[in-house]
């Protein structure tokens, strides 16, 4: 077992500044220090709702329900590898928290640090959430990371911890080498389900990614996991995404989805996939601007979630999923995209209802339907690979070319042309959704995203769209009720005209042009925030929690 730095010294400042205070003050000022604790803790915890996290498993076979257990406990040590990559000692952490309440926050913010508040600290004395979390040394700069990885480009894989030896050199350490334990269990558990697995596909993703695991080398199981058409179960699991390295995005975070597809919406999404050559053809930009060919070979999926482990349950809790990242396997074999339906479906009702009934015109309310709110994600998820992804400027790739910006305008992008998107399959007849329905919900998703604030891509693109559609009369606002309605005519010809606006700022690659944009739309009005406090103080939720596992799923009699 390694020791960790940041936890022990924390450790210490909370000895020091919560457990010792309350022996030696009177009563009374304990009392009053822990009343704050709870008050305080019962603010932060209403940021979430909890949802119960199952599925329809009678779609399973006998030895697939078996295999849930096996991969959920796989799961659980990507759970303990990454308390150890956002944080470090999990135990040291919890055993100083006095207050319940806020113990909980920890255990949803996988530390100390509150993710929907751009990792503000809410415990004292845990300081500033290092930008590269526990994943490098606490004290490292990015200055001397890069000079160090000239001699050792180790340090900067996606797949090692960074440590100093005892000279105060930086090492790379495996992931596999320093979560031996966390990695073997897993390895072993995925061992045992691939036995149960009768699918040859899944039986032989299973295996390789418990040889990824053990080896650091996921490339085989990647291919292999995108081969794999005809499975029911499916686990993403492994250090995948880099979010949580702020330093340098350079370093995976270990998680784990366990899956049940949805066949007959898979079968659906299938039909959507094929069409997008031809939505390509039909973009309202110049030739030039569509000049790529769309990826036809994207698969998508629908999926029900029945476990999160890890950097996915970490804060806000993700709702569609883009895999493989290794551009090498994307080449080869194109991307997943897999739509988590009941954690769409858990959002829709916890929040999303809730919010349109208090900024969302009466009547225009029944056109907010959660059909609409999943076709508006599914098609953002479809959109991404609409457009172009290199300058028609020569100015490289249009993520090198507007940095900062590339991000939020990517997301701008795939919320628009994903109601192009709808809008079109439905003039074709190959979608049967009724087009208010799609744009009132759309309307209102716009202030749920908002709320994710603007350190979020997400964020940063509602927040541009809400005041690029304003300023269009998309939609209007009646005083005496404090509600939004839209337009929809007015809105279909504003977000075809912020389609092209984008497209076209994507193609040029004019970094000042797309800051100009950046600056005059991205910006909060006060009635905008007076109406989002409004939300706030009606208690609704800006994110949701999991009840999740084996009891929630009613399979513990089946645990091995
Ligand atoms: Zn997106």
């Amino acid at each position: 077992m390694k020791t960790f730095t940041i936890g022990a010294t924390l450790m210490l400042a909370l000895a020091i500044a919560a457990c010792d205070p309350p022996d030696a003050m009177p009563d009374e000022t304990a009392d009053v220090m822990n009343a704050e604790a709870s008050a305080e803790a019962e603010e932060l915890l209403a940021k979430y709702t909890s949802v119960t996290l199952n599925a329809d498993l009678s779609v399973l076979t006998e030895r697939e329900r078996q295999m849930i257990p096996l991969l959920i406990e796989a799961g659980q040590a990507m759970e303990e590898i990454f308390w150890m990559q956002a944080y470090g000692d999990k135990d040291a952490l919890m055993a100083s928290i006095d207050d319940p309440g806020l113990r909980r926050f920890a255990e949803i913010n996988y530390g100390p640090w509150d993710r929907l508040d751009d990792n503000a600290p809410f415990i004292g004395g845990a300081g500033e959430k290092p930008k590269g979390a526990n994943l490098y040394p606490a004290d490292i700069t990015e200055e001397e990371l890069e000079a160090a990885a000239e001699a050792n480009p180790e340090l900067k894989s996606l797949y090692t911890m960074v440590r100093r030896d005892d000279d105060g050199n930086l090492v790379a350490i495996p992931y596999h080498e320093y979560f031996e334990e966390q990695m073997q269990a897993a390895a072993a558990r995925l061992r045992q389900a691939a036995t149960l697995a009768d699918e040859g596909g899944l039986r032989r993703y299973l295996e390789l990614r418990a040889d990824a695991l053990l080896s650091g080398n996921y490339q085989p199981s990647d291919l292999a996991w995108m081969d794999m058409k005809d499975n029911t179960i499916d686990v993403v699991i492994g250090p995948i995404e880099t979010y949580e390295d702020q330093l340098l995005g350079a370093k995976a975070a270990a998680e784990t989805y366990v899956l049940i597809k949805d066949q007959a919406w898979s079968q659906r999404l299938a039909r959507y996939a094929e069409l997008l050559p031809a939505l390509q053809d039909g973009l309202p930009v110049p030739e030039d601007y569509k000049q790529e060919t769309p990826g036809a070979n994207s698969d998508l999926g629908a999926y029900d979630a029945i476990y999160y482990a890890g950097d996915c349950n970490a804060g806000s809790k993700t709702i569609a999923i883009n895999l493989p990242n290794d551009e090498e396997v994307q080449l080869q074999k194109g991307t997943r995209r897999l739509q988590l339906k009941n954690a769409m479906r858990a959002k829709f009702d916890k929040i999303l209802l809730p919010i349109a009934g208090v900024l969302i015109a009466e009547d225009q309310r029944q056109h907010i339907t959660f059909d609409a709110f999943f076709g508006n994600t599914m098609f953002h998820e479809v959109a991404h690979g609409l457009g172009i992804k290199n300058t028609i400027t020569g100015r490289g790739t249009v993520r090198e070319a507007l940095r900062n910006h590339a991000s939020s305008l990517e997301e701008g992008k795939a919320d628009v042309l994903g109601l192009y998107m709808v809008t079109s399959l439905s003039e074709q007849g190959e979608w049967d959704g009724d087009m208010m329905n799609h744009y009132v919900t759309f309307f209102t998703s716009i202030f749920r995203s908002i709320r994710f604030g603007l350190s979020s891509a997400h964020g940063r693109a509602n927040l541009i769209r809400f005041n690029y559609f304003k300023e269009k009369g998309a939609f209007t606002r009646d005083e005496a009720t404090g509600t939004y309605r839209i337009d929809f005519d007015t809105m279909q010809q504003a977000a075809n005209d912020l389609s092209e606006t984008i497209l076209r700022l994507q193609g040029d690659g004019d970094y000042d042009a797309v800051d100009a944009f950046v600056g005059q739309y991205m910006v909060f009005g006060d009635q905008l925030q007076v109406d989002l406090d409004r939300l706030g103080e009606q208690g609704i939720p800006r994110d949701i929690v999991f009840e999740q596992g084996l009891s929630v799923l009613g399979l513990e009699s089946t645990s091995p």
